[in-house]
């Protein structure tokens, strides 16, 4: 098929790049001319794993092309996908200001019939105004589906080409429509994973609601883990009774630093300020990102408590700062909010993360020092924090990381070491609820 995808973010790039793996002519398209001119040459603009491969092998076999001039990248193609951003606006709402753009840019240069596809997380009602208005501006046809994305950043290949499931949100009569979304994803569903049709309000519902849920699973355990550290309880114990239990399950059952990234934060205050607007209570919701501010702040805390309110004259390390590993990702990442509050009270910084630094540079400027590697970050500091679980911070070498550092104490946002372990080789240490 022949396909165009506007907006070549984080989403856009990992759905042009496995759409033209399955064998589609994609064409991306973004308005950042630096962004497209790194993707032709083919350049990752971001950290994702296995993207590079794809990128390359479709971009030599001619299937995948980059292009900042929208409207000639949209005509003549079958579908096109809006992946443009929607970042939070004001007072909780959503900035639909691109996908307005792209929508409007559509309507103007379409000359067939087109299937519009919604990637882009939209409030309810989106779909419904894009038909409005890429009917003001021709007389083609053109269907509109709603289609959201549930691909994770660190796992976004993978989670493309095999995912849990697909939902269209369609109108019931648009079976032109259904039969392209049905032939555009079956490469991608042949282990039988669900392709789920529903009316487009519901599709649009069904993305808030999922980073919604696992938003609340997430404050739900921070809260407990705050509840064990009081009662004398280990949360990695109970999480782990808990996730036994086939009605929970295991996942998202891992208290931390707060949840941050892109998604969760704006997705449940885009729910939250669409509830207001309908009239309906949302304070379930309202609890949950009040918890997760708060989390976000705990681990400051408990630095000052340790040490005193002015940490002046004290020299922290900060390990992992993308809001979560395997990404360079720093939207909303906790790690901003933890290294400003030991900033605001003197500490003084060396930071290290394995993808994230030069994202990171663009937030925190000169205020902190970025080491070349761990190790290096820990060289005569009196605590390490550590924000993001990437891998290699697992198992590294305790005896070397306590030479290096001047206190061996560790705040441990994500409960990655044991407390007895860490503690018999005379760490001082602090977990999230154990
Ligand atoms: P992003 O900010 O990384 O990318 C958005 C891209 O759109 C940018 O490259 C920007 O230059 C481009 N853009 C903006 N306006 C444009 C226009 N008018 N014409 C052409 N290009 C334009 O955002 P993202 O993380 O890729 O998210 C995109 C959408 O997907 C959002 O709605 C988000 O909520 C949703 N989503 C994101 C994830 C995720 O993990 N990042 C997962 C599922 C859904």
């Amino acid at each position: 098929m022949r396909i165009c995808v506007i907006g070549t973010g984080y989403v856009g790039l990992v759905v042009g790049v496995c759409l033209s793996e399955s064998g589609n002519d994609v064409i991306c398209a973004d308005k950042d001319e630096e962004k497209i001119s790194r993707l032709s040459s083919c350049k990752p603009t971001t950290y994702e794993p296995g993207l590079t491969h794809y990128l390359e092998r479709n971009l030599r076999e001619r299937r995948l092309c980059f292009s900042t001039d929208i409207r000639s990248a949209v005509k003549g193609r079958e579908l096109v996908f809006v992946a443009v951003g929607t970042p939070p606006g004001p007072g909780g709402q959503v900035d639909m200001s691109s996908v307005w753009d792209a929508t409007k840019t559509i309507g103007e240069t379409i000359g067939q019939y087109t299937v519009v596809v919604l990637k882009s997380t939209v409030p309810v009602g989106t779909a419904k105004r894009v038909r409005e208005i890429i009917s003001s501006l021709t007389d083609k046809e053109f269907s509109v589906v709603s289609n959201p994305e549930f691909l994770k950043e660190g796992a976004a290949i993978a989670d493309f080409m095999k995912p849990d499931r697909v939902i269209v949100g369609l109108e019931p009569e648009d079976t032109r429509a259904r039969e392209i979304m049905r032939e555009l994803y079956e490469p991608f569903l042949r282990t039988g994973k669900p392709f789920l049709e529903m009316s487009q309000t519901s599709a649009e519902v069904c993305k808030y609601a999922c980073n919604s849920m696992l938003a609340t699973r997430i404050s739900f355990m921070n809260q407990l883990a705050n509840f064990c550290n009081a009662a004398g309880a280990d949360v990695n114990e109970v999480r782990k009774g808990m996730g036994v239990d086939p009605r929970i399950g295991p996942q998202f059952l891992f208290p931390g630093v707060g949840f941050g990234g892109s998604c969760f934060p704006k997705d449940l205050s885009a729910l939250i300020a669409a509830g207001s607007e309908l009239g309906v209570e949302m304070d379930l919701l309202d609890a949950v990102r009040e918890v997760n501010n708060r989390q976000k702040r705990l681990i400051v805390g408990r630095v000052k408590k340790h040490f005193g309110e002015n940490l002046s004259g004290k020299k922290g390390a900060v390990w992992g700062l993308s809001f979560k590993p395997r990404t360079d990702d720093m939207r909303e990442a906790p790690s901003i909010l933890i290294i400003e509050g030991l900033l605001a009270a003197g500490a003084e910084l060396a930071v290290f993360d394995p993808v994230a630094m030069e994202a990171a540079r663009g937030i925190l400027g000169d205020r902190v020092g970025y080491a070349e590697r761990d190790y290096e970050a820990l060289r005569g500091a009196n605590f390490l924090v550590v924000v993001t679980e990437w891998n290699e911070f697992r198992r590294p070498d305790f005896r070397r990381m306590k030479e290096s550092m001047q206190e061996p104490v560790i705040f441990d946002g994500r409960n990655i070491y044991s407390r007895a372990y860490m503690e018999r080789l005379g760490f001082v240490y602090y977990g999230i609820g154990c």
